[in-house]
């Protein structure tokens, strides 16, 4: 699970990481109102920002460094107004519906922090690098080098030596390094306490030299984490942040009947039992030359009704030319997906082809009811084995 920004900096700051103060808005008003409170407050800048689940935002022009309530009033209308599209992105962008009103800061250096678990070496691994900033992508492809890696301990987790071998390699000196290794073992303590799969500062900024801090300020700017949804019946709190209006409807509506479905780009809608069968039906339609439209896994214990919505998933989507039914019926009985197959016909009817193969428990039951059934289903074709289903589907859809 993803959260926004501004949830990450609460998180950050709760565990005692700096980070600039700023408000989370939904109106261009409230943005202006927020920026008037703020730069009474004193700060000579701020920033506005959008709050979406995609990076890329800075070169997108989605964050905007202002110094006036005006400018904060043309960023935010500018904002709410338009899709946000970054490499990170769907190519027709993200609505944006919330914004960062914050204190902006001045920045003497940009550098990156993330932990991460490292599958490789099975362990979560803090990696950093003294280029960070808006071209992170392109320095650990240019030069892999420059990106830093320190793996924590399973159970004793980062310790104080590691975080401060960090700071001495990424340059820092002087008072900067007491405070990057108190962040790092900070940030590696919530990681862990938290269930994260990823918590990303990037940038971690050092402002400049002043009188209170003549070696600067380490601080977060910009933070990014993802949750392991399977630990968040024990993560409430962070549960509670999840905004369902970032997600894709589709994938919503299936989380909701208890089905797991991604939706991909082809045309080819799938609708199978099991995410092995799943993975491997995808396979067989690009080995015929088609493209699916999505990855449908029904389970194996789901309802009829549970079934006929994700029908209703499947031919909602106006991409989708041809439908592949493929089961294979253990603990799923084949008959309950046949009667949901009529069921989805009756509701909404299948105009595109609708190929069907199904073998195991109940399979007579099953061609029994689409038997029965046939008039209603006057585009359904039975497959005999999974090669025949996917060249039947892919020959019907090109
Ligand atoms: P991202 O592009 O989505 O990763 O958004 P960031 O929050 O990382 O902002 C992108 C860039 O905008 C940063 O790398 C900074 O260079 C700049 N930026 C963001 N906030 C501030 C700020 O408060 N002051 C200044 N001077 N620059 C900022
Ligand atoms: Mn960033």
């Amino acid at each position: 699970m993803k959260i926004h920004e501004y949830q990450a900096r609460d998180l950050l700051d709760q565990a005692g990481i700096a980070v600039p103060q700023g408000e989370m808005v939904t109106t261009v008003d409230a943005a202006v109102e927020a920026a008037s409170k703020l730069l009474e407050a004193s700060p000579p800048v701020l920033v506005v920002k959008a709050q979406v689940h995609a990076g890329g935002r800075g070169k997108a022009g989605f964050v905007k460094v202002v110094k006036t309530v005006e400018e904060v009033r043309e960023a935010a209308t500018f904002m709410l107004g338009n899709r946000m599209v970054s490499p990170q992105t769907p190519p027709e962008g993200l609505d944006v519906q919330r914004l960062l009103i914050a204190e902006g800061v001045d920045i003497e250096r940009e550098i990156y922090l993330a932990i991460t678990a490292d599958r490789s070496r099975r362990t979560n691994t803090l990696i950093a690098s003294a280029e960070g900033g808006v071209e992170i992508e392109q320095v650990a492809e240019a030069r892999p080098e420059a990106i830093l890696k320190v793996p924590m301990h399973p159970i004793d987790g980062l310790s104080p030596y590691q975080a401060r071998d960090l700071a001495f390699a990424l340059g820092l000196h002087g008072k900067q390094v007491r405070q990057f290794t108190d962040l790092a073992l900070r940030l590696a303590d919530l990681f862990v306490r938290t269930d994260a799969s990823l918590a990303e500062i990037n940038p971690l900024i050092i402002t400049p030299a002043s009188e209170a801090n003549p070696d600067g300020r380490v601080m977060a700017i910009d933070a990014k984490f993802n949750f392991d949804d399977n630990a968040l019946f024990r993560q409430k709190s962070i549960a509670s942040c999840f905004d369902p209006t970032e997600e894709d409807p589709d994938e919503m509506r299936a989380k909701e009947a208890g089905l797991s479905f991604v939706a991909l780009d082809g045309n080819i809608g799938c609708l199978v039992n099991g995410a092995g069968l799943a993975m491997s039906t995808m396979d067989i339609i690009k080995l015929h030359g088609g493209e699916p439209a999505n990855f449908l896994d029904v389970g194996g214990d789901a309802s009829q009704e549970a079934v006929t919505e994700a029908f209703r998933i499947i031919l909602g989507e106006s991409s989708v030319k041809g439908v592949l039914v493929n089961i294979f019926g253990g603990i799923m009985q084949c008959d309950r997906i046949a009667r949901a197959i009529v069921a989805a016909a009756e509701e909404v009817g299948f105009d595109v082809p609708l190929v069907v193969r199904l073998e195991g428990t109940n399979v007579e039951a099953a061609r029994a009811v689409l038997e029965q059934a046939s008039a209603r289903l006057p585009t359904m074709r039975t497959a005999t084995d999974l090669a025949d289903a996917a060249r039947t589907v892919c020959a019907a859809v090109a």
